[in-house]
């Protein structure tokens, strides 16, 4: 059925695990002697009309089917057509169809060798049985049902034997839990090889026109399943959002409550309490500052965000940014703008200043041991570029999109010890997109990262 074949993958990597080779070995020789057997007849009929069942066969191997509740990931409609091939030209082509498809896709996409081996092994047994059973049944009766059957029923009960062995679990349950699974899928299946196989009998060129339904059949379910894939996805960042965002708000509350507490009550010498106002201070921003993140990604959203057309001057902004930022930011962390003769641009001031608030914010936060961070904002002909590059962490090549995601974080478990919610540079990206721009992020040398982004400078009028 050519099912839960991918749970199998993860069982028998590139070597059957011990004890498997009672059952693989027998399995594969006795698959191997039916193919010995069924070669002269089975290619001979591959040059006519059959040949379309192997080239279909073949096709839905390599793009198998994904259901939801079917945990073994997709299913494969290629034992429609090699169903189909058995009952319409005899075992002999179904096991040569069986085999050869299977093998086809495997080598292709380059699975372990014994993994190949038993899977194509089963394809031949099932095709065997398929075969067997339909030249039992007299023809008129033929319409492939039962024989679909025969290959469901040896294809799980082999596969469940692998499985069983392998993991070392009871046999029946792991088969009853194949078919209970993959019962609708395989009706689905029977009755298709059905009509084909009518269709067949009228002309194997009307059979084509099983192809448009199956194709859309199996578009439309891998897009389904993509966006339920995505949607879970989010979810599931959201909630570990919502752990952060109760961490990030109520630790620093306590803080401040405990800081206000002591300066009400007792009677303290001036460093004292300038460091208790500078840690409220601090504290504060920072709550500030992950309100307004999930303000303006909600706002983002909902597609709200109205942007003002002002006459900005860019390196004013990042300078008053950079000042900001070194208020508060640790002893060992330089800074250092460069942002002259940059003309004045048409754009929503606010915006831009958050924009980069969050860029220096991240360069701070991500330097944990120090370092410069460099700010430059330049004119080249007809567009702006801006960069914040640090001399911190740095963020893997792998994983220069995912940051941009909402609620996206490298270190959702604060290993580093830094917090925050994951919006920063998705609400970044959103609105430098929305002024036609476009950020992105590189290595910065020796270390850390540089973000870059570059907006239009609007014409006269524009
Ligand atoms: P937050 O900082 O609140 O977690 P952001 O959206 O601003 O959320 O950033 C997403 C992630 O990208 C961060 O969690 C961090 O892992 C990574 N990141 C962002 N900026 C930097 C930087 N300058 N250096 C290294 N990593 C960064």
């Amino acid at each position: 059925m050519g099912m839960r074949r991918r749970r199998f993958a993860a069982v028998l990597q590139n070597a059957a695990p011990p004890g498997t080779w009672p059952v693989v070995l027998p399995v594969v020789a006795a698959a191997a002697a039916i193919v010995g057997l069924a070669c002269n007849v089975g290619v001979t009929t591959l040059a006519g009309p059959a040949a379309m069942l192997l080239v279909a066969a073949t096709l839905a191997e390599a793009f198998p089917v994904p259901i939801e509740h079917v945990k073994s990931g997709a299913t494969s409609f290629a034992n429609v057509f090699i169903v189909a091939a058995a009952v319409l030209y005899g075992w002999e082509t179904g096991v040569v169809i069986g085999a050869a498809s299977m093998l086809l896709v495997e080598i292709v996409t380059r699975k372990s060798v014994v993994r190949m081996l038993y899977n194509a092994s089963l394809y031949v047994l099932a095709a065997l049985a398929a075969g067997l059973i339909a030249e039992a049944i007299p023809e008129r009766f033929r319409l492939g049902l039962v024989s679909s059957l025969a290959f469901y029923a040896v294809d799980i009960a082999l596969l469940g034997a692998a499985l069983a062995v392998a993991r070392r679990e009871n046999y029946f349950r792991i088969v009853s839990n194949f078919f209970g699974s993959t019962l609708a899928p395989f009706v689905v299946m029977a009755s298709t090889t059905a009509v084909l196989i009518q269709l067949w009998h009228q002309s194997p060129w009307w059979s084509l026109l099983i192809a448009p339904p199956l194709v859309a059949v199996g578009l439309h379910q891998r897009s389904l399943i993509a966006t339920v894939t995505r949607q879970r996805e989010l979810d599931r960042l959201k909630d570990e959002f919502m752990a952060v965002i109760s961490h990030e708000l109520r630790t620093p509350l306590a803080s401040v409550y405990g800081a206000a507490v002591t300066l009400e009550e007792r009677e303290l010498d001036d460093e004292m309490r300038a460091r208790l106002i500078g840690l409220i201070r601090r504290e504060s921003t920072r709550q500030t500052k992950i309100v307004s993140d999930v303000l303006w990604a909600s706002r983002l959203d909902a597609r709200k965000v109205p942007a003002r057309a002002e006459p900005c001057d860019v390196g004013a902004i990042a300078r008053e940014v950079t000042r900001t930022a070194a208020e508060i930011a640790p002893a060992n962390i330089t800074f250092d703008v460069r942002a002259d003769e940059v003309p004045p641009i048409v754009a929503d001031p606010e915006q831009l200043r958050l924009i980069l608030a969050n860029l220096v914010d991240n360069a701070v936060k991500y330097s944990p041991g120090g370092g410069s961070i460099q700010l430059r904002v330049e004119a080249q002909e007809d567009r702006l570029h801006v960069t914040v590059s640090d001399q911190g962490l740095g963020i893997p090549a792998d994983d220069r999109e995912r940051i941009f995601e909402k609620f996206s974080r490298l270190d959702p478990e604060m290993h580093r010890g830094i917090g925050g919610t994951g919006l920063g540079l998705y609400i970044c990206r959103e609105l430098v997109e929305q002024m036609h721009g476009h950020l992105s992020v590189a290595d910065n040398e020796p270390r850390g990262s540089t973000f870059t982004f570059d907006i239009p400078i609007p014409t006269k009028g524009g």
